[in-house]
């Protein structure tokens, strides 16, 4: 074909991009406004990991790199709840070893992602290239150069995979009529870190994603392979408890002392990270269109969510798998396929930033609550019973390729029937099984199938 593709951004969703495009026989450019992160000390030497799951699996199959990959992967077969007094549950995602998800680095998958794009042959990547400005009319893309230069080309097809603050989607603001909608969450984030224990060993259970819902505040924390966990804080801005009040060690003592008294000794520079690393902001990001003449947005640059579903970035892998898809749909027809795949995928970026938004409230609140508990144990004897009929939001979510329109849809109503019914028992036991399955599809219709759909 040798058809020269650019591609802004060497982050997740660009390299990924560049790998399917290469197989499809295009030759694909990918600018990078950062230096080769392969080359470089990275994150400050910190760990960040990222919840891998199956709609970013099979993308990851589809190019050849999903064995790669997991050979990074730590299994996370359900969510540990830490309550206020140090006590554990461990709520399964599923039942079966298809139904777990993955701690994978950052850093490594996107790594890996570079290194089997340039193997293809196709794909050249440009570093500290940074985008300055897209010319549509002309067909024409700037970026600097390393150098100091501007350099300017031109173009028949462009993939703006430059994440939430994307130079491509600003060009495309500054000359169409572009729909587009920023909501900060009133929440941050701040990355701190659980060391090994002496024998290298994790000092929480691995097999976990570790969660300390604490109302409107909540902790997190991921397995790495070596040892350590990524911990994350999630916390108001303003108001009590938030960032803005925790101004000294000693608040932060306190604060720990009060909600997350059980991870101070695993944690022996929590007081010194704390103030080491930044407090970052969470958004959610909404336009349309994403295309403009033969520019595409794709990845967070046309959907940043926040992260408590952990599909951004598998979201960002399943956009890959469905552009290729176009692409072989509209025999590479460039225009007429984005254009396509933009306008087809837009509804199901909505439907998963909606998710990750709802998801907050339970990660944060709900997992604490009793009837929530009762639901949970509730949909995994239903899915164990009946594991072909019952697919509960999260399952639909995380564990299908169903659109996340579909799987919004449904999990919320579906959600809603649930809690009235466990609402009023003291145990799931006295609900008959079969009685509420018959219940559930009367209400709502069989889930629909991933056959049709897919
Ligand atoms: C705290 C947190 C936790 C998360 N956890 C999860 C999780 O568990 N699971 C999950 O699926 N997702 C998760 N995500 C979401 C995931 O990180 C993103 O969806 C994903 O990284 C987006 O990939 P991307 O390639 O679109 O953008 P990015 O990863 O942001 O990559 C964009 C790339 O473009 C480059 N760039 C930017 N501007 C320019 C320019 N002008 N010119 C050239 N290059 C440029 C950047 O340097 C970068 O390399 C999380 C996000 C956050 C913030």
């Amino acid at each position: 074909m040798g058809q020269r593709i650019q591609i802004v951004g060497a982050g997740l969703a660009g390299t990924l991009a560049g790998i399917y495009l290469a197989q499809r026989g295009y030759e694909v450019n990918i600018f990078e406004k950062r230096g080769d992160m392969r080359a470089t000390t990275i994150e400050g030497g910190r760990s960040i990991n990222l919840a891998l799951s199956k709609r970013g699996l099979r993308a990851l199959e589809e190019v050849g790199i999903r064995e790669d990959v997991m050979a990074l992967a730590l299994p996370m077969r359900g969510r540990m709840i830490h309550d206020r007094e140090g006590r554990q549950t461990m709520q399964p995602y599923g039942q079966s070893d298809d139904e777990i998800i993955y701690s994978v680095s950052r850093a490594g998958l996107n790594m890996k992602l570079m290194n089997k794009a340039e193997q293809t042959g196709r794909v050249t990547f440009f570093f500290q290239h940074p985008c300055h400005n897209i010319d549509f009319e002309k067909g024409e893309i700037t970026y600097g150069h390393p150098g100091g230069t501007e350099i300017t080309e031109s173009t028949v097809g462009i993939l703006g995979c430059d994440g939430a603050n994307s130079a491509v989607r600003m060009s495309m603001q500054k000359s169409t009529r572009l729909n587009y909608q920023q909501q900060y969450l009133e929440h941050g984030y701040k990355e701190l870190s659980v060391p090994p224990d002496e024998d290298g060993s994790h000092k929480l259970s691995p097999d976990a994603l570790h969660i300390w819902p604490r109302g409107s505040y909540m902790m997190i924390a991921l397995p790495n392979p070596d040892g350590t966990f990524t911990c994350t804080l999630f916390l108001a801005y303003d108001g009590a408890p938030s960032f803005n009040q925790l101004r000294s060690k000693s608040d932060v003592r306190a604060f720990f002392q009060a909600n997350f008294a059980d991870l101070i000794p695993l944690m022996p520079r929590y007081e010194e990270e704390f103030f080491e690393n930044p407090t970052s902001s969470l958004v959610t990001l909404r336009c349309s269109p994403w295309t403009k003449g033969s520019a595409l947005l794709l990845g967070d640059s046309a959907h940043a969510i926040v992260p408590f579903y952990g599909q951004g970035m598998n979201a960002c892998f399943e956009d890959c798998r469905l552009l290729n898809a176009a692409l072989a749909e509209h025999e590479d027809e460039w225009v007429a396929a984005i254009k396509a795949f933009g306008s087809a995928r837009k509804p199901d970026a909505d439907a998963i930033a909606d998710l990750a938004l709802d998801n907050f409230v339970e990660m944060r609140d709900s997992t604490a609550d009793p009837i929530f508990a009762r639901k949970r144990e509730l949909e995994l004897q239903l899915e164990e019973a009946y594991p072909d009929r019952f697919f509960s939001k999260y399952r639909l979510v995380t564990f299908s390729h169903l659109p996340y329109h579909v799987a919004r849809d449904r999990g919320r109503a579906q959600d809603s029937f649930l809690m009235d019914l466990v609402r009023p028992v003291e145990d799931v036991s006295e609900l008959d099984l079969a009685d509420v399955m018959e219940r559930v599809e009367a209400a709502l219709g069989p889930v629909p199938s991933e056959k049709e759909l897919v």
